[in-house]
């Protein structure tokens, strides 16, 4: 078993109290919500109270004790980032009488489909590229730019607090969890950390772990995951495949052996090929295999 190095500082959010969550200020009435694994984020309208996403690992009543720590606002909408149960499978512990839920009609396509009572449907759906509501005096931008997550997933702008989400995009100081974070098309994983910087944010909410980041974070994501393509690509050019399968002594009429050492050869090799990025990054060796399998997949055959 591989032993992992515990995490730097610099790549670890606050501490979580016995509340077990921390709130956020991310500044123009937005916050921030984590327990330590998943994080997400709420804001405050003249009226009531926006959040995104509904995390199990939060739960219903820290979601609302967190909102009820800085506002006495009821909750009126919902925003669904993606369908994945992680981020809204705790969207049923909340009151929904009155309550708004909004996606794209993507992600209202992939719930009926799982059939999980704890992702309620939404009920304001919406088609195409782009979205915007004006929710009790405050503009939404919601845009669906490929599917870089999965499909129906939505950047989240609010333009006038300078605030992006961008739920499993990326984590800030961290690489991306598995294979670019299980991301549905990798060319479009790729493009998203451009169409990120695109919008004015001075903050992105990205859905794990305890911190939030700047537009700085993304263009650091973008360097590293540029490194793991260039890694892949110099990997794909030097490793031969009948060269892998016979120094494994793969027998000669097993092919999909021969396709799986080759595979795990080249990101081996790529693996060498790394530049060090653990003083900008933290816990580089986690998902290093898993990342290049994917980003090498995809130079191979995208
Ligand atoms: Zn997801």
């Amino acid at each position: 078993m591989a032993a992992f190095k515990p995490m730097p500082d610099f790549a670890l959010g606050p501490d979580v109290p016995e509340s077990g969550f921390v709130v956020t200020e991310l500044g123009g009435g937005a916050y921030g919500v984590t327990e330590g694994m998943v994080n997400t984020m709420f804001l405050e309208t003249t009226n009531g109270v926006v959040l995104v996403d509904a995390p199990p690992h939060l739960g219903g009543e820290r979601l609302l004790a967190a909102i009820e720590s800085v506002t006495d606002k009821p909750l009126t909408h919902l925003i669904y980032s993606h369908a994945h149960a992680d981020h809204i499978g705790a969207a049923h512990q909340l009151d929904r009488s009155g309550l708004q839920i909004i996606a794209h009609e993507m992600t209202g396509r992939f719930i009926e489909e799982a059939h999980d009572e704890r992702r309620p449907l939404p009920n304001v759906t919406f088609t195409g590229r782009r979205e915007t509501l004006d929710i009790d005096g405050t503009r939404f931008v919601m845009d669906y730019t490929g599917d870089w997550h999965m499909p129906g997933n939505l950047f989240i702008h609010v333009p006038e607090r300078k605030l992006l989400t961008a739920i499993d995009s990326f984590t800030p100081k961290n690489p991306p969890f598995f294979r670019l974070v299980f991301s549905a098309h990798v060319p479009a994983y790729f493009k998203a950390m451009d169409q990120m910087l695109e919008y004015d944010f001075e903050t992105v909410v990205t859905g794990h772990m305890a911190l939030y980041g700047t537009p700085e974070d993304v263009a650091t994501n973008r360097e590293y995951i540029n490194d793991l393509r260039r890694s892949a690509t110099g990997a794909l050019q030097t490793v031969d495949l009948q060269e892998a399968a016979a120094a494994a002594d793969v027998p000669g009429n097993n092919k999909q052996a021969e396709l799986k050492v080759w595979m795990d050869a080249v990101v081996a090799r790529a693996a060498e090929l790394m530049p060090a990025w653990d003083k900008r990054i933290g816990g580089t060796d986690i998902f290093l295999t898993d990342n290049l399998n994917a980003v090498a997949w995809s130079v191979a055959n995208d």
